[in-house]
């Protein structure tokens, strides 16, 4: 892939946003056709009719995915255009402020070396015209109400389109910023924390309980015999069991809990204000609403799907690994006991969990 490429497939928004400019730059010209007109300069009027086809043919390349030949025509249009206005009638008609717009759009339009060589031809460009015209009169100069009303058309017109690009330019690195903290921190397959921001939310939760003493209890939820599951129905349908396997999780425990997705088929949650009895009893919520799940509705196959859990809670002097070992015996020893029920930590049975099904 080359680095244009990657950068058109990294920054398809900015291409939106080329769309926009064209719609927009194009309207601007039409403005343009008639103001001149009423200010007696046919020549300035008509070069705007070849602006807006130049605009119109960038658009539809852009709508063709055809970005270098439409970005090609728009810097062409802009420098020819702004170069016109300024020999024309003059530096204080305004029409070099539109060169500054690239600035920013270069960057994000390009590679960092070709942006930089660019930029440095626009800056040339831009002293070249105003040298020049501190040289030469302008070419076809207008009364000076008339280029008054030129140069603060213009000045407006780059105020709104500059607006325009910075809220453009905000609200891609905010986008870009939410789905980066989204991908770091959750899993792909089914939504829920992944094992590290887990880590982290878990040992803040220890945090508090040392400070505050309010129990924060554990859940190990772990599907039994999934690999059969796999083997059986093949690993798409596993993939599809585990995303509901998570939704109903989520949907069986309280949204201050925070559930993640500890390893392949092995759920953890973290119950803030939960003892241990009552986490005993969530547990066994999300083992019935799983067994007693219509499998066949969901994945298109008749599953018989039971997780194995294992309870603990926090205590003074715990590390979390401390605290997750504990559950995770438990778990072990709902395996050990015929899977498909729910143990606590340190030996503790659960009445109510014995397997059914
Ligand atoms: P047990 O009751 O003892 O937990 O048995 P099990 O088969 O559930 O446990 P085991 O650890 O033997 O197998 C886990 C399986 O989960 C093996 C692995 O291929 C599967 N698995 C892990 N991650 C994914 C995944 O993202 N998608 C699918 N479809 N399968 C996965
Ligand atoms: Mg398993
Ligand atoms: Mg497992």
């Amino acid at each position: 892939m080359s680095a244009r490429e990657s950068i058109r497939e990294r920054r398809p928004q900015f291409w939106q946003v080329a769309k926009r400019c064209c719609q927009i730059a194009a309207t601007v010209d039409v403005a343009f056709f008639f103001l001149f007109h009423i200010l007696g300069s046919p020549i300035l009027a008509w070069i705007n009719v070849v602006s807006v086809t130049i605009y119109v043919v960038a658009y539809r390349a852009l709508g063709n995915k055809q970005n270098g030949l439409a970005i090609g025509l728009i810097w062409a249009e802009v420098i020819v255009h702004a170069g016109l206005g300024i020999v024309l009638i003059g530096w204080d008609s305004g029409f070099h402020y539109y060169l500054l717009m690239f600035i920013p759009a270069l960057f994000v339009s390009m590679a960092l070396r070709a942006a930089v060589i660019c930029l440095v031809a626009l800056w040339s460009y831009y002293i070249a015209l105003y040298l020049m015209m501190w040289t030469i009169e302008p070419l076809q100069p207008i009364a000076p109400g008339a280029l008054m009303a030129v140069y603060l058309f213009n000045l407006s017109v780059v105020f709104a389109m500059f607006s325009y690009l910075s809220f453009f330019y905000l609200t891609m690195v905010t986008t870009a910023n939410r789905k980066l903290r989204r991908m770091a921190t959750t899993d792909s397959l089914t939504g829920l924390f992944n094992r590290r921001h887990m880590t982290y939310l878990a040992e803040k939760e220890l945090a508090r309980f040392e400070r505050t003493g309010r129990p924060v209890a554990f859940l190990v939820l772990d599907v039994d015999h999934f690999k059969a599951i796999n083997d059986r129905h093949g690993h798409e349908i596993g993939d599809r069991v585990l995303i509901e396997v998570a939704k109903i999780i989520e949907a069986q425990l309280r949204t201050q809990d925070l559930i993640s997705r500890w390893g392949g088929e092995e759920f953890l949650a973290a119950l803030p204000d939960t003892s241990l009895d009552s986490a005993q009893a969530s547990a066994e919520r999300v083992r019935k609403a799983l067994l007693d799940h219509d499998w066949l509705a969901t994945t298109g196959e008749a599953i018989g799907l039971t997780i194995s859990a294992g309870v603990s809670e926090y205590r003074r002097g715990d590390t979390l690994n401390s605290a997750i070992s504990r559950a995770d015996r438990a778990l072990y020893r709902s395996k050990e006991g015929g899977r498909n029920r729910v143990e606590l930590e340190a030996g503790e049975t659960s009445e109510a969990s014995t397997a059914k099904g």
